[in-house]
């Protein structure tokens, strides 16, 4: 989920499609912001958020209904790759052609 816009309030597309993974000194028990206990180890390095190593993912920390109306339970909390997805991105786009959204505007 990018910077709150419009688009992205409705949609979270992006929460629930990709792993959603970050180094894990990211975490709050690594110095970090990311809540521990709402992500998961994938390895020594790696962790990523709780919910979206999955085969349907969905991001624990997001709240709402998918293609309505949506938004992160941690937002000033996020990780970095939460970020750096862009609104209008190919990333974006992906995620919501998965869930049947069409481009954002
Ligand atoms: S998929 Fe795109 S429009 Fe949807 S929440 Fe993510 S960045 Fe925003
Ligand atoms: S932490 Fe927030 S922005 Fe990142 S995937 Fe989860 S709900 Fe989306």
């Amino acid at each position: 989920m990018s910077e709150k816009s419009n688009s992205c309030q409705s949609c979270g597309a992006c929460c629930a499609h990709f792993r959603v993974s970050f180094y894990w000194a990211e975490a709050d028990d690594g110095g970090g912001l990311v809540p521990s206990h709402l992500t998961e180890k994938v390895n020594d390095w790696t962790r990523c958020m709780r919910g979206t190593w999955s085969h349907a993912p969905r991001c624990a920390a997001l709240r709402g209904e998918l293609g309505r109306e949506v938004s992160c339970g941690i937002y000033p909390l996020r990780p970095g790759a939460c970020r750096q997805v862009e609104e209008g991105s190919e990333q974006c786009r992906k995620a919501r052609a998965a869930h049947g959204l069409p481009e954002p505007a």
